[in-house]
């Protein structure tokens, strides 16, 4: 009997697939906010950018950090983060249905956990939730140009949506706005946004602009009386240029 049903369960598991990701490559984990789009205008999140739900989606992101060790940086934009796993690392022996799924319940418990503390007036309506992918990054190169490509897209983003957004605020339809935005190059808009509004896309909030990065800041060493009594290290929240090379020449070891 006992033998029996020792064939059975391995032969339900066979059915199970490995789907082991590729060894020795940055895994990037990208979550995305499901219908977000819907989310920020029934929770009244202000247009283009709220800065208060980016603030939430920045400290779920340190949470994730500080509950997966491997996870060496994460950039977030809008409702979404990507983290990148450290290329060696064994999280869930690299399963990538385990990886992925992990990460987004947890940082989805995590935003629904910390709404108070962001929005202590308005009411969460609804659970909202995120969904997560996992892709390998082979190559220096290759995982300094995934990075990039997410920044260039906030920047795309946010320039059209700061544009559309003040075409509205003052008055046009959205099908209007829209039609004067069609086809329209950076140039174009920059100097929309300064000749209609007086804005300077420039001097706009930094973390509207370059997203925001959390990373693994130097260890700390608290000293009491000249004896080192802690030595932590510290998940930070910075603004940086993530596509030139200054910031990875002053951080070398996040992609080592
Ligand atoms: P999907 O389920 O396919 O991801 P979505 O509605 O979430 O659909 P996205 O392309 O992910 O679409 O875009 C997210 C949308 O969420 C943005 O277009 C914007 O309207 C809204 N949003 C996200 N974060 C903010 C924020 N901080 N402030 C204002 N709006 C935001
Ligand atoms: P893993 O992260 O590997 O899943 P785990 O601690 O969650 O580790 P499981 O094999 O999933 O281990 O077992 C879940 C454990 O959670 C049980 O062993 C039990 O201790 C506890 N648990 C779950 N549900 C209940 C419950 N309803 N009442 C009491 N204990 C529970
Ligand atoms: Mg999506
Ligand atoms: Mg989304
Ligand atoms: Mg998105």
């Amino acid at each position: 009997e006992q033998n029996v049903n020792n064939i059975k369960q391995e032969y339900v598991k066979s059915f199970q697939s490995e789907n082991k990701l590729l060894p020795f490559t940055w895994i990037v984990i990208r979550i995305d906010g499901s219908h977000f789009h819907r989310f920020s205008e029934v929770q009244g999140f202000e247009k283009p950018n709220d800065e208060h739900a980016l603030k939430l989606m920045n400290s779920c992101a340190v949470a994730v950090l500080e509950e997966f060790n491997d996870i060496v940086f994460a950039y977030g934009v809008s409702d979404e983060y990507s983290f990148v796993l450290k290329r060696n690392t064994q999280l869930y022996q690299r399963r990538a249905s385990e990886i992925v799924s992990a990460t987004v319940s947890f940082f989805s418990s995590t935003y629904v956990m910390k709404w108070k503390e962001f929005f202590p007036k308005k009411e969460l309506k609804y659970p909202p939730n995120f969904d997560g992918r996992a892709v390998c990054y082979p190559s220096y190169e290759i995982i300094r140009d995934y990075l990039a490509w997410r920044q260039v897209d906030c920047h795309i983003n946010n320039q059209y949506n700061t544009c559309f957004w003040m075409l509205v605020k003052s008055g046009k339809s959205t099908r209007e706005a829209q039609s004067l935005l069609k086809g329209t190059q950076t140039q174009e808009k920059n100097q929309m946004l300064s000749q209609l509004f007086g804005i300077d896309y420039n001097m706009l909030p930094v973390i509207f602009r370059n997203g925001s990065s959390v990373f693994w800041d130097k260890e700390t060493t608290v000293m009491d009386d000249g004896v080192v009594v802690k030595s932590h290290k510290k998940a930070v929240v910075e603004h940086p240029n993530i596509i030139e090379d200054d910031f990875w020449e002053a951080h070398p070891l996040i992609l080592e």
